[in-house]
């Protein structure tokens, strides 16, 4: 046994999260250190423990951040602290990636190392922009080359263009953006006729990807029309033209819009993965957290007593999780509920309270406080009635007042509170320069906290002017994104998490 630590190549994939391996992500949740570059994407970082040391290593073409020796010197110095070491690196690391030359240098100091491969660029491509790398009936071979020699020093270059100019089946060129001029010729000049069908795919497999057909006559002038920077490919050969009917990434309908989800971090994967699936670019901004009470003895002392309630009203999800955990905490369990009616207030809250095996009284199927007020009311059984509602600190008051009205006794207690989130996976100033820039098509609200709390963080200059949008899910929301004189683009009509998505895309459809 020695103490030193490994070091773990791991191919981060073309820069979509979804799309490293297993076993780069096992490792990355064992890692202590990380030391990552431009293109692997900082969102995997996620997976990392909190304590995981996380060092950029940059390169992007012309800003090298960390020289490639000392890149190697930092892995061995840290594998011989006993650290385990990720080196995460984008696509696949043996591919143009200087993992052969991070590998043999571990291997000549003798720190253990494992590669781990990962999708590369060519590979996302393929798949995301519909150009299968090979094909029965057009291409048997497939080439890598470097696009990044000079292309101009024939003679002394280690890429083979003669048997370029000759090769039948496919070529796949790396970082060949700033020389897509001289690639095309020196394709042409051995041999390769001009109409021969060329791409180029920027961000293949993310949703900034974008896709220029061309043939390699006329791709260089479209790249430059276009402006199209890297990270790119370049893809010469007959499969360019199976895009056509294969093209799917792009036609999804929420393709190319960037949207923002402010759900606290426990809620907001479900939002993000439908807006993902839709083809959306979602940045996971939480503007709240969920905390407990800062006195739980309200909650807990309703809950040890709530066999003297006729009623208990439980309004968001949230709700139901903290009043359970209140009615369990002093070795309670459901049976307490027994002859207590609950109200919810849509059919999350219900489902919630279904995994705890209590299936709600009423549950309205317009998810505001008005719709649960006025379904209660309808039961004609409030009067002199015992009305326990367990909620978020900031909950309104229209609901409790309304009951009193009634002539029902109610009792209210915080169930959870909401926070302001400011230290969530994005900094602050990051989105603001983001939105700023206007890269951002839509803000989603799903509550009213998250508005204030949101904006409160957030400083979006003249908003008015920015394309960005804002999505609400319902009246309440609504209302508290037009108390800051801001407006409302789009409210679901069915106030749920697929109202919100179901609006923004209505409203996408119409403006294109
Ligand atoms: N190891 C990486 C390649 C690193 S070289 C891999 O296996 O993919 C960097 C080049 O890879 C870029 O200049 C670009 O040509 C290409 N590249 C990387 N990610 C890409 C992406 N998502 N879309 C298109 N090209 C990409």
């Amino acid at each position: 046994m020695t103490d030193t630590g490994s070091v773990y190549l791991v191919g981060a994939g073309p820069g979509n999260v979804k799309l490293i391996t297993l076993r780069g992500c096992e490792l990355l949740e064992q890692a202590e250190v990380v030391v990552y570059d431009h293109l692997a994407t900082e969102g995997l970082l996620r997976w990392a423990p909190e304590g995981a040391e996380r060092i950029y290593v940059g390169k992007q073409a012309n800003v090298h951040t960390m020289r490639q020796e000392e890149i190697i010197a930092l892995l061995i110095e840290k594998a011989r602290q006993g650290k385990t070491v990720v080196r995460l690196k984008g696509g696949d690391p043996t591919i143009f990636g200087r993992g052969g030359e991070e590998a043999t240098a571990l291997a000549a100091t003798g720190v253990a190392f494992e590669i781990v491969p990962g999708v590369t660029a060519a590979s996302a491509a393929g798949a995301y922009a519909g150009i299968p790398l090979t094909h029965r009936d057009c291409a048997s071979e497939v080439a890598f080359i470097t696009g990044h020699e000079d292309a101009q020093r024939v003679g002394e270059s280690q890429v083979d263009w003669e048997l370029l100019g000759r090769w039948r089946g496919t070529l796949v060129f790396y970082m060949g953006v700033k020389n897509v001029t001289k690639i095309c010729e020196q394709l042409q000049q051995h041999g390769k006729p001009r109409e021969t069908p060329a791409a180029m795919v920027h961000w293949a497999g993310t949703a900034r990807q974008k896709t220029l057909c061309a043939t390699i006559g006329t791709l260089a002038q479209r790249v430059a029309e276009e402006n199209m920077g890297p990270p790119a490919l370049v893809i010469v050969g007959e499969v360019v033209k199976y895009r056509e009917k294969l093209a799917w990434f792009e036609n999804r309908p929420l393709f190319g819009r960037t949207i923002v989800v402010t759900r606290a971090r426990a809620q907001a994967s479900e939002l993000t993965e439908r807006l993902e699936q839709l083809g959306a670019e979602v940045i996971e901004f939480p503007a709240i957290r969920i905390e407990p009470p800062e006195d739980n003895g309200p909650l807990e002392r309703a809950a040890a007593t709530i066999g003297d309630y006729d009623w208990v009203g439980l309004t968001s999800v949230n709700g139901v999780e903290t009043f359970m955990e209140a009615l369990f905490a002093q070795g309670g369990d459901v049976r307490r509920l027994a002859g207590v009616k609950v109200a919810a207030i849509g059919s999350a809250t219900a489902g919630r309270l279904m995994d705890y095996g209590v299936v709600a009284d009423l549950a309205p199927e317009t998810f505001t406080s008005e719709a649960l007020l006025e379904a209660m009311r309808q039961t004609r059984l409030l009067e002199g009635k015992k009305v326990l509602l367990a909620r978020a600190d900031q909950a309104d008051k229209e609901l409790p007042e309304g009951l009193r009205a009634c002539g029902a006794i109610v009792d209210e207690v915080v169930a959870y509170r909401t926070v302001s989130e400011n230290a969530g996976r994005m900094p602050a100033s990051r989105l603001e320069a983001i939105l700023n820039a206007d890269g951002v098509d839509w803000i989603t609200f799903a509550s009213s906290g998250t508005v204030r709390n949101f904006f409160d963080i957030i400083e979006i200059e003249r908003l008015a002017e920015k394309k960005v949008r804002l999505a609400s899910i319902g009246p309440v929301t609504s209302a508290a994104i037009r108390q800051l004189r801001l407006s409302v683009n789009v409210e679901a009509s069915e106030h749920t998490l697929d109202g919100l998505v179901d609006a923004v895309l209505q409203a996408e459809r119409k403006t294109t």
